[in-house]
């Protein structure tokens, strides 16, 4: 509607008598962009509306997704007249109304339209909404630093790496499968080199081969003899590559309770760096890029478990402290 007036008076009054605006229609409350306002809602505003022109209508749907009941009709609040009350009969009736308020108890802010229940504003509201979200990214983010840490400590553990290599895409696009995978580990103690070894996937006769990739039998032993039982930290399907380059009773279980066992980090380190979207989504983490990148990474975040926590607690930081048991 804004677009065809701009498009009349760039082009010059009209000579046709206006056409009656659209109406807008909604398959629900959601759809409904803000500015819209019902009738109780026109009632309610500072300084009341009539509701004159209807803008927009709000929809139910039966099963098959098809309009079946109109909900309500949605107005235009500068388009729509002033109700006949005088100034003196708006202040009798907003003296009597003690339940509306028209100032956010936040930030100040004085709404036309009355604040329901807790008097806040809209971006007040996002405001705590996304505080709350904060705290308990910062409770995840707690609980992330000590399971790293658990990991981390466990006797040999190995941080691994495994990655696929593909073959170039065909001409017209399409993807190859992968040709070889590439096995790298290092010490979780100390971040120190400990495998690197380029599996072929495919048979030695293929027509297209990773040059720098060695069949699997001839490095199965030095692979086992590095990760053999030992707890494998990674980030999240890289003992999904291994089972596929080398072959062996690899441990099943990222839950054990006693000897070696699987831990996919991903999801720790995105919980770690607890950082959230303005609508308050989890920012999803990328992978350090190697093997000692990545041990840099979780030695960084299983340092943070000891490290005083920013807090205005005065009994000082600690795992439980003024934590509410869950
Ligand atoms: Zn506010």
């Amino acid at each position: 509607m804004t677009g065809a007036t701009a498009a009349a008076s760039i082009a010059g009054p009209a000579l046709a008598a206006p056409a009656a605006p659209a109406v807008a229609e909604y398959d629900g409350w959601w759809q409904v962009p803000p500015g819209l306002l019902t009738r109780a809602q026109l009632a309610e505003l500072e300084f009341p509306r009539q509701p004159t022109q209807v803008a927009g209508r709000v929809w139910m749907d039966d099963f098959r997704g098809r309009r079946v009941r109109l909900l309500v009709d949605l107005y235009r609040p500068q388009t729509c007249l002033p109700t006949t009350a005088s100034a003196a009969q708006l202040r009798a009736a907003a003296a009597r109304a003690t339940g509306r308020v028209y100032e956010c108890a936040k930030c100040g802010c004085r709404p036309e339209r009355s604040l329901a229940g807790e008097p806040l504003c809209q971006v007040c509201r996002h405001i705590q909404r996304l505080r709350g979200q904060q705290e308990e990214a910062r409770r995840a983010q707690r609980h992330a630093a000590e399971c790293v840490a658990e990991a981390l400590a466990e006797p040999r553990a190995v941080i691994l790496h495994a990655v696929r290599n593909g073959a170039p895409p065909t001409p017209s696009g399409r993807a190859r499968p992968p040709l070889s995978a590439r096995i790298r580990a290092v010490d979780a103690a100390n971040g120190r080199a400990l495998l690197d070894v380029t599996v072929s996937l495919v048979s030695p006769r293929a027509r297209l081969r990773d040059p720098n990739a060695v069949p699997a039998a001839d490095v199965t032993e030095e692979v086992i003899a590095v990760l053999g039982g030992r707890t494998l930290i990674y980030w999240s399907d890289d003992t999904w590559v291994l089972r596929q380059a080398v072959r062996h009773d690899w441990p099943q279980r990222e839950y054990a309770h006693q000897g070696p066992r699987l831990v996919a980090v991903q999801n720790w380190s995105t919980s770690w760096r607890a950082q959230l979207t303005t609508k308050g989504e989890r920012i999803p983490a990328w992978h350090p890029g190697t093997p000692d990148r990545l041990w840099l990474h979780l030695t960084r975040i299983a340092a943070t478990v000891t490290a005083p926590a920013e807090t205005n607690d005065p009994r000082g930081p600690g795992p439980t402290v003024g934590e509410v048991p869950e």
